[in-house]
């Protein structure tokens, strides 16, 4: 039985807004030893730095839109050259340009694309899922909130909770839109790839948790 540091897997990890992406990363990366990039986090470290671009960008997230896929697919490129783990890409492609682009990119830097697992979550939940989303400020946990008694503080850390800009109900409408015109046409783009698997969302997060990891076992 293969030690599981031992998993050279570069994955690429989908679902709609609140499917747990960020959540199962989080957790995968721990696992496997694996370099996780969410470029969800990464454009907002650049709009917390107050940069220029980060100033350029901040309006395109809050208002659920996709930041241009020039900018990703070369944000993303500086950050995996950075790394030699395996690697989770969170939110990352968004778009098929970003899709072609990333694979163009892996076979630049001898690496692959290993699996797709898409995390599928109806969506009636989702919206109920993202207005109950809080993350800490201090430990980067995510969690979701009873709306009617939210928790201020982390449970795991003390730290501060904050709502994400575009976590509110309105927002939440723009992003699935963007969601099923620009992001869903990515899985027509790996569907006969024979690397790519759904899990079902709407299990406990130590269900989709198990899933993914039986996932990754059987495909090495
Ligand atoms: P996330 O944290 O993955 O939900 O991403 C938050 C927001 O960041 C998205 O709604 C987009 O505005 C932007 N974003 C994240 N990843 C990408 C990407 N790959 N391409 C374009 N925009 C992105």
């Amino acid at each position: 039985m293969k030690d599981r540091k031992d998993f050279n897997v570069n994955i690429v990890l989908m679902g709609c807004p609140g499917a747990g992406k960020g959540t199962q990363s989080a957790k995968l990366q721990d696992e496997f030893q694996l370099k996780h990039i969410s470029t969800g986090d990464v454009l907002r470290a650049e709009i917390a730095s107050g940069s220029e671009l980060g100033k350029k960008i901040s309006g395109i997230i809050e208002n659920g839109n996709l930041v241009p896929d020039e900018l990703m697919i070369s944000m993303l490129e500086n950050i995996v050259k950075s790394t030699d783990k395996g690697i989770i890409f969170d939110g990352f492609p968004r778009t098929v340009a970003q899709a072609e682009a990333l694979d163009a990119m892996m076979k630049r830097l001898g690496r692959e694309i290993t699996e797709v697992i898409m995390i599928d979550l109806p969506e009636s939940e989702v919206v109920s899922r993202i207005t109950s989303r809080r993350q800490c400020k201090k430990c980067g946990a995510i969690l979701h909130v009873n709306p009617e008694a939210p928790l201020t503080k982390c449970p795991a850390c003390g730290g501060e909770l904050y709502t994400r800009a575009d976590d509110t109900a309105e927002h939440v409408k723009r992003r699935l839109e963007v969601y099923h015109n620009d992001t869903l046409p990515v899985k027509n783009y790996y569907l006969n790839s024979g690397k790519y698997v759904e899990i079902k969302g709407n299990q406990t997060p130590e269900k989709v948790f198990e899933d993914i990891v039986n996932v990754i076992k059987k495909a090495k």
